[in-house]
């Protein structure tokens, strides 16, 4: 059995933290964030939850007065910021291995394989302070001989204070112990289905889980759970991902702040989805030869319903906007059917492939060798110097109605140089 070792680095409330960097007032206030619209409240930080409120609660139906008296600050979610913060957290990391994978926006996986010899508390403690020294950001540091322990070692120094945010539960005498604390819930990748079903079977907590035999483990939770059970017990199942592999579809979609009824906002906002989706693509070095467009009305309404879509092949695969700008344009106006107010468009990019891998025609240059590339790689530079949307398409408008709802949008502090803060010294 070859040893393994995994650290798992997890931002604490990463969002909610994300705005506490660059705003000291709310520091120490509980802050939730919104989801798209305003509508939810899709993160908070430690001091909202501890006034009792839980992710997915309505904003509006939490009273006012409520909001007033404990300073509570609800801020709509700013993606760019997030985004960007997540980039110079894993770059960041990746000073500490040569192996990272990044699992979702605010996580990633460390192999410390090698580093055995060193003290990986003292290690992870390291990591912790590089990251809050670079990004202002607090992680959790959960270091164990599996992913799945490694979780679970993220969690428990999470929620003891002694641990100082850092855990390693790698030849821990207390690790029954602490597979104890572990709810079956609670594990990484068992659901919800699966945790009811091992508490009806008396199961009810990860070391119980480690006590079942492989061959009633495999018959109810397949092989997954199997190499789910192994990970507990310390037996290296999961490996780390480390390439990014290349996307199958890449999609842009929103919905809107208010229904749109006319076929020209729905044109506006589908050619800004495009523009989106075919940036994504070309910052990949990607192109794309198959456009989907679909558009829907809200299905919680009690009114009349329609949704469709439809899909357009271009002649060669091309990462050239206004090629899926106007396919796009003459999908929506083929499944478009007025007196509906819509909720939603969106656009869909796929048959991706590499720039380099697109098939040659005789009559017609490839992206690659064209003009069109040259004006892309132009305006994208352009728009990296001097800001997001300075170079736009026409087609996408310019006061967009159909946009969604942000009031309390925090600004782009680390990706604009207008929003950049200043700092005054007294
Ligand atoms: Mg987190």
């Amino acid at each position: 059995m070859v040893k393994n070792t995994v650290a798992l680095v997890d931002c604490n409330s990463f969002y909610a933290s994300c705005e506490k960097v660059f705003n000291p007032d709310i520091a120490d206030k509980p802050v939730g964030i919104l989801s798209n619209n305003d509508g939810i409240i899709v993160a908070l930080s430690s001091e909202l939850k501890k006034l009792g409120i839980s992710r997915g609660a309505a904003a509006f139906k939490i009273d006012k007065r409520f909001i007033r008296k404990h300073g509570i600050r609800l801020l709509s979610s700013n993606y760019t910021l997030y985004g960007d913060m997540s980039t110079r957290v894993m770059d960041t990391l990746s000073m500490f291995t040569p192996d990272l994978e990044i699992y979702s926006i605010d996580e990633a996986f460390l192999s410390l394989r090698g580093f055995e010899h060193l003290n990986l508390t003292d290690y992870g403690r390291q990591m912790k302070k590089t990251v809050r020294q670079h990004t202002g950001l607090p992680v959790s540091v959960g270091i164990g001989s599996t992913k799945t322990l490694a979780k679970i070692a993220n969690r428990f120094a999470k929620k003891h204070n002694f641990t100082e945010g850092v855990f390693d539960i790698t030849n821990h005498p207390d690790r029954d112990k602490i597979l104890r604390w572990v709810d079956v819930e609670h594990i990484w990748g068992v659901g919800r289905q699966y945790a009811k079903m091992l508490r009806r079977n008396g199961i009810i907590n990860a070391y119980e889980l480690t006590q079942v035999p492989d061959n009633w483990v495999q018959k109810k939770m397949t092989i997954v759970g199997l190499r789910l059970v192994k990970e507990l017990r310390g037996i290296s199942c999961i490996d780390l991902e480390m390439d990014i592999k290349p996307k199958k579809e890449i999609v842009s979609s929103k919905s809107f702040g208010n229904p749109v009824t006319e076929l020209q906002d729905l044109m506006e906002a589908t050619s800004d989805y495009c523009s989106v989706a075919v940036k994504k693509l070309r910052s990949e070095n990607q192109v794309a030869s198959l456009i989907i467009v679909f558009l829907s009305t809200n299905r919680f309404k009690n009114e009349p319903q329609y949704a469709n879509y439809a899909k357009a092949r271009l002649p060669l695969p091309s990462g050239y906007t206004p090629d899926f700008i106007h396919a796009a344009n003459r999908i929506l106006k083929k499944i478009y059917r007025p007196g509906y107010k819509y909720k939603k468009v969106g656009v869909m990019l796929a048959d991706i492939m590499h720039q380099s891998k697109a098939p040659l025609d005789f009559f017609q240059p490839t992206y690659l060798d064209d003009h069109r590339k040259i004006i892309m790689d132009c305006m994208d530079s352009i728009n990296e110097k001097m800001g997001l949307h300075k170079l736009t398409y026409a087609s996408a408008g310019i006061k967009k109605p159909w946009q969604m709802k942000r009031e309390q949008l925090t600004p782009s502090y680390t990706t604009s140089w207008k929003h950049i803060p200043v700092v005054k010294a007294i």
